[in-house]
Formats: structure tokens, C-alpha cells, sequence
């Protein structure tokens, strides 16, 4: 194995490993020559790959990507790029799938790139004032891209603003950040990959200061003849587990449903792809039957 992909592998490993880096499936990594990327497939984990879970392309026909027309209409433009993306494989054997985001990483200009869900860096990418305080932390460091949806037309915008950036520095981007979204980290080698991680982050602690810890409460007596028929309800496709939890975070956000407004809907796609696009809230005013009636309506 070329001592590359071995660093790829211990890298995407590292901030895989890393809930406050990556939920479940989320992020993915990449090492590129001039012929060739390498980068994590869909449906591999981070935390666990090998040199198995790399699709390997070919830059030439990634770039015709970048270069060609595409259908106007979303669904059927997705489709096409996806089946472009299938055809640049040097490894079709393999039946690894390609994710859209690995035109991104081809984009960048580094051997090494890093795409991390950061649960740091979204605090600050999901927040008010996100474009505000970027430049505030990272100055004219970083590539900064509002929110788009993830695919072909996120990929067109990365691309523009990595251009403007080139031209207005003279310099490749080696953190991107994206509204609602993440981060990518690109260097030559895994080291500044590191660094530049580490960068981040302090300046994210600073900016934050100390973090309170959230303090467990004690969990409604009557739960205990709720939850079998909330379990039932949730098992249509198969026996499922739930769990009870409740914290004075959560608390601020039950509290009414004005406030649970404020969460109900996810804040990347990671919300999404591991809690589907929105939750379920009801009252709970003391009567069991009520909030079961309720909650089924909702399911
Ligand atoms: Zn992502």
C-alpha cells in the first residue's frame, strides 16, 4: 500500500473516531495525485475504514464534470452527475459509490483533505451571525459558502468562490467552511491537516469560552405507563428501543412549543440524514390517554 493512502486511512480514522468531528456515516476524507483521488465512499464509516472504503477516480474525467452542461431539472441532473461519477472509477469492481461531495474534493488543491461535521465549527456555522463572526475569527483565511443544498449546485458554488478567492489572494483556500453544514481542511501533508484542525478548534474554545455542563433531571414518574405504547407505536417496522432523557437543555426547549420551534427543524444534513427532516413535539398535561392519542396522530 503507498504510504499516502496508509496516512488517508490513519487520518480519517482519527476525526472519524471523534463524536464532536463526526456523527455516524457523516464526513469523509480524500488523497489525490495528479491522475488519481481517492476518497471515502458512501455508506463507509469513517472510524472504521480501510483501504477497501475508497472509491479511486480519475481527475481527467472529474473535471469534465466541472466542465459540462447538465440537465436543469434537479432530479434528473443528480442522476446524470451520479452516473458520471460511477464511470471516472478506476475500481468499479469494487461497487463502491462515489458521494457527490467527492467533486468538491477535487476542487481543492491539496493532497490531503479532511470533511468534517464539526459539532464546534457548526456551532458557529448554524448560528445568527455566521458570516459576521467568520471573518471575525478567520479573517480573510478562509473560503466562507453560504448555505446551498448539498449536489451539483453546492459544488458550482464552492467552485466560484475557491476562483475569487485564488484571485483575490494568490493563494489555494486550505479551510472551507460551509453555512449549516461543516468544515474542510486541506494541506499537503496529514500533519498540517492536524494543525490546521487544531487552529480551529482554539480559536473556536477561545471564542466560546467554558461550556457549562448540562445538568441531568429527573425523569416524570408516569412515564414508566406511557412508554410501552409509545414503543409499540414507533415498532410498525420492526421491535424498536427507546429511550428517555431529560436535561436542563432540553428542558429550556420543551418548555413550549415557541421555544420547540426553535429546534424543529435540523440545522445540517446529518439531522436529516440520521433523524429525518423534522420531530415530533406534544403537551404532556397529566393525562397518559390524551398524549397518547395525540402522539399517534402525530406519528
Ligand atoms: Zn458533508
Amino acid at each position: 500500500m503507498k504510504k499516502e493512502i496508509q496516512e488517508l486511512i490513519e487520518v480519517s480514522q482519527f476525526y472519524g473516531s471523534k463524536k464532536d468531528f463526526v456523527i455516524a456515516g457523516g464526513g469523509n476524507t480524500s488523497y489525490k495525485d495528479d491522475e488519481r483521488i481517492y476518497v471515502k465512499a458512501s455508506g463507509v464509516s469513517l472510524a472504521t475504514i480501510d483501504e477497501n472504503g475508497f472509491a479511486v477516480l480519475d481527475r481527467k474525467l472529474m473535471k469534465a464534470i466541472s466542465e459540462k452542461t447538465y440537465s436543469e431539472n434537479v432530479m434528473e441532473r443528480e442522476n446524470q452527475i451520479k452516473h458520471d461519477l460511477l464511470n471516472a472509477r478506476f475500481n468499479p469492481e469494487k461497487g463502491l459509490r462515489p458521494s457527490v461531495e467527492a467533486s468538491l474534493h477535487n476542487l481543492i488543491a491539496f493532497r490531503f483533505v479532511v470533511h468534517t461535521h464539526s459539532t464546534k465549527v457548526n456551532g458557529l456555522m448554524c448560528g445568527n451571525a455566521v458570516e459576521k463572526l467568520t471573518a471575525e475569527l478567520f479573517g480573510s483565511e478562509v473560503v466562507y459558502v453560504p448555505y446551498v443544498d448539498p449536489g451539483y449546485i453546492l459544488f458550482k458554488e464552492v467552485e466560484t468562490r475557491i476562483t475569487a478567492f485564488r484571485e483575490k489572494t494568490g493563494k489555494e483556500p486550505q479551510i472551507i467552511l460551509l453555512q449549516n453544514h461543516g468544515i474542510f481542511v486541506a494541506a499537503d501533508t496529514v500533519a498540517e491537516i492536524h494543525s490546521i484542525y487544531n487552529t480551529v478548534i482554539a480559536k473556536l474554545d477561545a471564542f466560546i469560552g467554558e461550556v457549562p455542563e448540562v445538568e441531568t433531571l429527573p425523569i416524570d414518574a408516569s412515564i414508566v405507563q406511557i412508554l410501552p405504547a409509545v414503543r409499540m407505536m414507533l415498532s410498525a417496522n420492526g421491535l424498536k428501543t427507546v429511550k428517555v432523557i431529560n436535561n436542563l437543555l432540553i428542558q429550556r426547549f420543551i418548555s413550549s412549543e415557541t421555544e420547540y420551534r426553535k429546534i424543529a427543524l435540523p440545522f445540517i444534513p446529518d439531522g436529516i440524514v440520521y433523524c429525518n427532516s423534522s420531530f415530533i413535539y406534544v403537551e404532556f398535561t397529566g393525562d397518559a390517554e390524551a398524549l397518547l392519542n395525540d402522539l399517534s396522530g402525530k406519528i
